[in-house]
C-alpha cells in the first residue's frame, strides 16, 4: 500500500494533499522522521527554503530524507523543494542553507528577483500529455521561483523557460546570471522530480498526475497500489 507523505514543516503542503485528493490519492503529512517509514512517495512543497531547512533541522529530519532520496523512492520538489533536493544552490541569501542533495543540478535561489516579480506564463511540456497532438503547455506559477542553470547528464529537463530581459536576476552572488537567456525549470532524474512552478496553486492537476506515473514506473510497484480516496 502506497501513500504519498509531503513534507509539512511549512509552505504549501495543504495545496498539495488538496490535489492529491482530486486524483484520487490520500497526502499524508510528515512532519518527523519515523513518519516516513509509512509513505512510499513524497513531495516536498514550495514555501521558504532556510526556514524550511531549519525546522527539518530541528525535527531531525535530514538523515531519513536522504536515506529516502537513496533508497530510489520517489520525490517531487516543488519551488523550494526543488532548492531542498539540488546538489548545488546559488544565489541571494543561499546563506549555506542544508540540502537533501541527490538531484545532480546547480539551482540559483530567487532567479528571478522578489516577491515582486512573481509571475504566471505558458510553458511547453512534451511529457505533460493529455491532448492529441502539439507540444502540450501547462500555466507556470513562479513565486519568488529558484531556475535550474545547470544540469548533469542522468538529468532529463522536461520545461524550460526563455527568460525576457525583464526578469533576468539581478540577485546572482556567483556569476552573472544576466547573460542567461535559457533556464531550466522541470526536471527528472530517475526517482527524483523537481519542478522551479507551483503546480498545487492551480486547477489543473497534470503535474501531480504525472508524479503519480513516476511512482508507478520506479516506485513499490505499480499504480494499482496507490490507496485510492473518494475525490470530491
Ligand atoms: N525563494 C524561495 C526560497 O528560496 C522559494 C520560493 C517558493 O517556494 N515559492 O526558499
Amino acid at each position: 500500500m502506497t501513500l504519498v507523505g509531503v513534507l509539512a514543516l511549512q509552505g504549501s503542503f495543504n495545496e498539495h494533499i488538496a490535489a492529491l485528493r482530486r486524483v484520487g490519492v490520500k497526502g499524508v503529512e510528515i512532519r518527523k522522521p519515523e513518519q516516513l517509514e509509512n509513505v512510499g512517495s513524497l513531495i516536498i512543497p514550495g514555501g521558504e527554503s532556510t526556514t524550511m531547512a531549519k525546522l527539518a533541522e530541528y525535527h531531525n529530519l535530514f538523515p531519513a530524507l536522504r536515506e529516502f532520496v537513496k533508497m530510489g523512492k520517489p520525490v517531487w520538489g516543488t519551488c523550494a523543494g526543488l532548492i531542498f533536493l539540488a546538489n548545488k544552490a546559488t544565489g541571494q541569501k543561499t546563506g549555506g542553507q542544508e540540502l537533501i542533495g541527490g538531484l545532480d543540478c546547480t539551482v540559483h535561489r530567487n532567479f528571478f528577483g522578489s516577491q515582486i516579480q512573481s509571475f504566471e506564463a505558458d510553458i511547453a511540456a512534451p511529457e505533460l500529455s493529455s491532448k492529441e497532438g502539439g507540444p502540450e503547455t501547462f500555466r507556470g506559477v513562479f513565486i519568488r521561483a529558484p531556475a535550474i542553470l545547470e544540469v548533469g547528464p542522468e538529468v532529463q529537463v522536461l520545461a524550460d523557460y526563455h527568460v525576457s530581459s525583464d526578469k533576468e536576476s539581478d540577485s546572482s552572488e556567483e556569476g552573472n546570471t544576466t547573460s542567461v537567456k535559457r533556464v531550466i525549470v522541470a526536471v527528472r532524474q530517475g526517482n527524483l522530480l523537481a519542478t522551479a512552478f507551483h503546480p498545487e496553486l492551480t486547477a489543473d492537476t497534470r503535474w501531480h498526475s504525472y508524479f503519480l506515473k513516476m511512482i508507478g514506473e520506479v516506485g513499490e510497484g505499480s499504480l494499482s497500489s496507490i490507496v485510492a480516496v473518494g475525490t470530491d
